[in-house]
């Protein structure tokens, strides 16, 4: 399933689940400001079932059972995707994100949104068949390669 996801400055992004309410969201958000509005964008996003990879579902599927929130394709960036993650599910949770996903199917890597043990997602990843590079901080991104 789709979502549309409004992206204008200063203002969060909003998801809507038809283009309609995203297009009358954005004409009104950016009613008196032309700059804004030109800087705007309606990105359709999927909220689940398109994923990069079977080796990638494979890995996030084995994250689950250890317990991270696994998820792929989820939201439009790591903002969103974190507010739609409960606070119990933040202290282990893997995904990546539609600018992520963009980003693994024009460049065949991309980052992964984590939290919880870095070294355990990225040895379930390489279990997986893939490739990582990660600097063993948490402030970093893990980056897989495909
Ligand atoms: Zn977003």
């Amino acid at each position: 399933m789709a979502k549309y996801c409004v992206s204008t400055p200063g203002v969060p992004h909003i998801t809507f689940d038809t283009e309609a309410e995203a297009e009358k969201f954005l004409k009104w958000a950016t009613r008196s400001d032309e700059k804004a509005s030109s800087q705007s964008s309606i990105k359709k996003v999927f909220a689940s079932g398109v994923v990069v990879d079977k080796r990638l579902t494979a890995a996030f599927q084995k994250l689950r059972k250890i317990g991270y929130t696994a998820l792929e394709n989820h939201w439009c960036c790591a903002r969103c995707g974190w507010s739609a993650i409960s606070d119990e599910q933040a202290d282990k949770a893997v995904f990546y994100h539609s600018q992520d996903y963009d980003q693994f199917m024009e460049l065949r890597c991309g980052f992964l949104v984590w939290s919880g043990n870095g070294q355990e997602i990225c040895d379930t990843i390489v279990e997986a068949g893939l490739r990582v590079e990660w600097d063993g901080s948490v402030a970093t991104r893990i980056l897989v390669f495909l």
